[in-house]
């Protein structure tokens, strides 16, 4: 961690960034990013502290130059450093080739997906009242679904399993099926929960939700709420009061958080009906992806999501967003959700001015009806700006 103490030194210390440019629009908003991210640094440290980029190759230009999608030294060098940025990657297709990005995050262990969701003003969002929604989703990242355990249908996998279900368990399984496992352990479910009740404790946030399906699966879904809870009374018992004896203004009167919990189709509802109920969501690997994007939505979409990968030693921040491959190239795809992950960087990093000062820049940009093609269009503009453009009016109105 740095100390944002600038004015007392003379010399900048500089911090090295592992960056990935990333595939198709990435390298046009990673460019915006970094220049808004030193302007930031620059003011708030009154030149102290320094970012020194140091690029690192994956995805579609790693495999040109180095015939590997995703080369170990890169690995290496954002495993030393403890984080990197980097812009979206392409999923080569076919050649039985795993999306990158979950290699990334498996490779180094980056078990909390971190998703803040808030609403700026002068974003085009399709709900009323889109300032009501103002959550943090922590999804685990590492099993669930993304374990990938799947036999297809009349493989010998699949089939040998159907057999073994059948003669050992008594399960009929039609044969015409494919089968996937979906396992989630005690380890991994405290893991998730622990990050995500640290983070409410050290943001003051006020309610700590876990989202699950355990009214049927009863051993992983359910098993993920129970130990939850069983983490959080062991824990955090100092900080937490739980929703069967407590109210929200009882917790939040005894300066607690309260503990509660939601099962997954009745949680994409409440972030509809009463969004300002919630604030920290945690949610095993595939409630989560589908309520990250669905919150998203709510206040404007995927060009303005930012995100992070956590995991104890390493972090890496990203958009939510894709590679939006036809914009590539045109400078004018939407960088917010890149900008906006660099703050989430900034502050990981202990510089919390610097950090703020982004955002703020981003709000205050939007507010003025300052935005990019894909938010000009959805409010029915006629006038937007360049991805460098916008980047330019952020780094006017750092302050
Ligand atoms: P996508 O790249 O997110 O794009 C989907 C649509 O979202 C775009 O066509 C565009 O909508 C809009 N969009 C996304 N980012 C935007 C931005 N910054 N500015 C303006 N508009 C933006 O999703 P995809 O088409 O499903 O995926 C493309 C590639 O990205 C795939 O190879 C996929 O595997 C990869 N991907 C990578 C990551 C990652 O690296 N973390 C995440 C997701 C997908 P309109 O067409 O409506 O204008």
């Amino acid at each position: 961690m740095t100390e944002e103490n600038g004015s007392t030194r003379s010399e900048p210390e500089p911090i090295v960034v592992p960056f990935i440019p990333g595939d198709g629009v990435g390298p046009e908003i990673m460019a915006a990013t970094r220049r808004i991210l030193d302007h930031s640094l620059e003011k708030a440290t009154v030149g102290a502290v320094e970012i020194r980029w140091h690029e690192v190759l994956a995805g579609e230009k790693a495999y040109k130059t180095t015939g590997s999608w995703l080369p170990d030294d890169t690995l290496r060098e954002i495993s030393e450093k403890g984080l990197a940025i980097k812009g979206p990657l392409t999923t080569p297709v076919g050649g039985g080739i795993r999306s990158l990005n979950v290699q990334l995050r498996q490779s180094l262990d980056l078990y909390a997906s971190v998703r803040p969701v808030r609403y700026f003003p002068g974003v085009p969002s399709p709900v009323k009242s889109p300032e009501r929604l103002d959550v943090v989703i922590f999804r685990e990242n590492t099993e669930d679904v993304y374990k990938g355990i799947e036999w297809k249908r009349g493989s010998d996998e699949a089939l040998g399993m159907m057999e073994y279900l059948r003669s050992e368990l008594g399960v009929d399984l039609s044969a015409d099926c494919g089968i996937g496992l979906k396992p989630i352990s005690e380890t991994a479910t405290k893991r998730i929960a622990r990050a995500a009740l640290k983070f409410a404790v050290r943001k003051g946030k006020p309610v700590v939700t876990i989202v699950h399906k355990g009214n049927i699966m009863k051993y992983t879904e359910g098993a993920f709420k129970e130990w939850a809870y069983e983490l959080a009374r062991d824990e955090f018992s100092e900080h937490v009061m739980f929703e069967d004896s407590a109210s929200k203004e009882e917790a939040s009167s005894s300066g607690k958080i309260l503990v509660n919990d939601r099962i997954a189709d009745n949680m994409f509802q409440q972030v509809l009906t009463r969004p300002d109920e919630y604030s920290v969501l945690v949610t095993p690997n595939l409630n989560g992806d589908y309520l990250a994007d669905a919150c998203a939505a709510q206040v404007g979409g995927l060009g303005v999501a930012p995100g992070a990968n956590i995991g104890d030693r390493v972090a890496v921040f990203e958009p939510v967003h894709g590679t939006a491959p036809k914009y590539a190239g045109r400078n004018t795809a939407n960088p917010t959700a890149l900008i906006l992950s660099g703050a989430m960087m900034l502050e990981h990093l202990g510089l919390i001015t610097a950090s703020r000062m982004v955002e703020d820049a981003v709000a205050r940009t939007l507010s003025h009806g300052v935005m990019t093609e894909d938010l000009a269009r959805r409010s029915g503009r006629q006038d937007s700006v360049s991805t460098s453009g916008f980047a330019d009016t952020v780094i006017n109105n750092l302050a």
